[in-house]
């Protein structure tokens, strides 16, 4: 017998701890079981386990709306990031209902019974077990889990040392007094190169070209003090509105002024770094503010241990490793014990998730998302994708929301089915992410597109979609809502 449920979430991450809670908020009545393929809750905040591992955003927007974050530091390190996932997930039950060890491969939609046939792979044996549902919603991050992005140099095997993975880091690597090598200038190679600098000999940051990094408090002054003064959940949604709005607006400005903006990140960087310091070269990127993620760094860490001779940055090109560390175009050697690779994410749209319709496998660069959430033609399916430019939780959240509003809808109505359809309109096509990060542009044929006008477009702003997502009408004409295929004959039947 195929255990059937009304809602399949898959994934106990962040998001999927999300759904959970919406689902039992607001569509208190529907059964839903979250499918976990790893043996652990909290996805990312569980599996990177490099020093220093942390937050590039503040808790108060990187965390639930509906859940206050009541520690004093808003970028917060890995550990307390994974407690109030597991938390929040202890509190509302939502731990009971999850099944670990279930990798999910492929979903097979049918139309004459609005439901989707779901497989998983379970634990080592990886036996197949199978579920039905009327809902799927994917929470499975958006990268792949089993291996980071790892370019091959050349003669990385004559290498004598340790080659490490930020995703597969050793538990028990010491690294005290070695010379490490970290390459790379993203959120993980600025993350980690203060924190190995602490008991390393001397940690390198080789970068190809260079990020922009900027300083931020850790801990967030004005949101503490309202913590004091008012109720947590007051003081948590003031603070988390604060920084949604300036984080927009700082956002806006960079659109707007980008030759100003810029100038203003290298000048305080000169101002943490000192006058003689090589910003133009190190801290300079070819890209505009935002092109990319910016680089946070909580109390100036980074900039902290370059100032104090335990990091330097060298902005350079590998040509090749050597026995003893890292031949460079420009003809000078770093030496190296260890080398980390902090070359970023191999993006994963839906897990790899093989999906059908009727028999007929969908093919995502093909379709186009709607409102950043569910797909031209799919039925039934909707998946939790954060922003580039903001807290991954906040689109989460009102992904989470909207899907039970649908889901409160079809059920108001007798529907089985939604499907976003584009039927004749005539959408310009653009590609899913205007980001010019590599982890994205080299995914980017692989995902599905983008519309140029809503509902199709994304527009990365956590204020535009709160209105769409949260007040917005759900039967919108583009969204197509049917019954189950036995129902309609009935119907039609009795009409005729
Ligand atoms: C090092 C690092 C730091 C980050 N810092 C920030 C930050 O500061 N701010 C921010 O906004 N974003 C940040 N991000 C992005 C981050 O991934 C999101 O913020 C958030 O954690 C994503 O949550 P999620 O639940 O959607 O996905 P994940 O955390 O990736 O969780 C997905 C879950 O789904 C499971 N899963 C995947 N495929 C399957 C399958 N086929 N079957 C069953 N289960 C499956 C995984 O095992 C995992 O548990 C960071 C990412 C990384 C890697």
């Amino acid at each position: 017998m195929i255990e059937h449920f009304d809602v399949i979430v898959v994934g106990a991450g962040l998001s999927g701890i999300s759904a959970g809670y919406h689902l039992q908020h607001n569509t208190p009545r529907k059964s839903y079981v979250i499918l976990e393929g790893r043996a652990s809750i909290g996805g990312t905040w569980d599996l990177f386990r490099y020093p220093g591992i942390r937050s590039d955003s503040d808790m108060y927007t990187l965390g639930y709306r509906f859940k206050p974050w009541r520690e004093a530091k808003a970028i917060a390190d890995g550990p307390s990031i994974l407690k109030y996932v597991r938390d929040t997930a202890a509190e509302y039950g939502i731990d009971r209902k999850i099944r670990y060890r279930h990798m999910v491969k492929r979903a097979r939609w049918s139309t004459a019974d609005a439901r989707w046939m779901v497989e998983a792979e379970q634990g080592e044996s990886r036996d197949i077990v199978r579920y039905t549902c009327n809902f799927l919603f994917m929470c499975s991050g958006y990268y792949d889990y089993d291996s980071g992005y790892a370019p091959a140099f050349a003669d990385q095997d004559k290498f004598a040392g340790l080659i490490i993975h930020p995703q597969h880091w050793p538990e028990d690597l010491d690294y005290a007094g070695k010379r490490i090598v970290v390459i790379g200038s993203g959120a993980t190679a600025v993350t980690l190169v203060p924190e190995l600098a602490r008991k390393a000999g001397h940690v390198v940051m080789l970068q190809r070209s260079p990020t922009y990094v900027v300083s931020r408090p850790a801990e967030d002054a004005f949101a503490n003090r309202l913590r004091r003064r008012l109720p947590a959940r007051l003081a948590y949604a003031m603070t988390r509105w604060r920084n949604v709005l300036l984080g927009m607006h700082f956002f806006r400005l960079a659109r707007k002024y980008p030759d100003r903006v810029k100038a203003e990140i290298l000048r305080l960087a000169q101002k943490e770094l000192g006058a003689d310091y090589d910003v133009a070269t190190h801290f300079n990127p070819r890209y505009n503010p935002w092109d990319q993620r910016l680089c946070l760094v909580p109390d100036s860490d980074l900039f902290a241990s370059l100032n104090a001779g335990d990091a330097s940055v060298v902005t350079d090109q590998i040509d090749r490793f050597t026995p003893g560390g890292i031949l460079l175009r420009s003809g000078k050697e770093l030496a190296a014990d260890i080398i980390v690779t902090a070359t970023g994410l191999k993006m994963l749209f839906l897990a790899g998730l093989e999906v059908s319709v009727d028999g007929q496998r969908i093919d995502f660069p093909a379709t186009l998302t709607y409102k950043g959430m569910m797909y031209s033609d799919v039925p039934n399916l909707a998946s939790a994708f954060g922003y580039t430019n903001a807290s991954w939780t906040l689109k989460c959240d009102l992904t989470c929301e909207y899907v039970c509003r649908l889901l409160n809808h079809m059920d108001r109505h007798g529907f089985a089915a939604c499907t976003p359809r584009l039927k004749n309109a005539e959408v310009d096509v653009e590609p899913w992410l205007d980001f010019t990060s590599g982890y994205v542009q080299r995914a980017l044929h692989a995902l599905p597109r983008q519309g140029t006008k809503v509902p199709w477009k994304m527009h990365q702003n956590y204020a535009r979609d709160l209105i769409a997502l949260r007040f917005g009408r759900v039967d919108d004409g583009v969204m197509e809502f049917s019954r189950v295929a036995a129902r309609q004959e009935e119907e039609a039947a009795l009409l005729s």
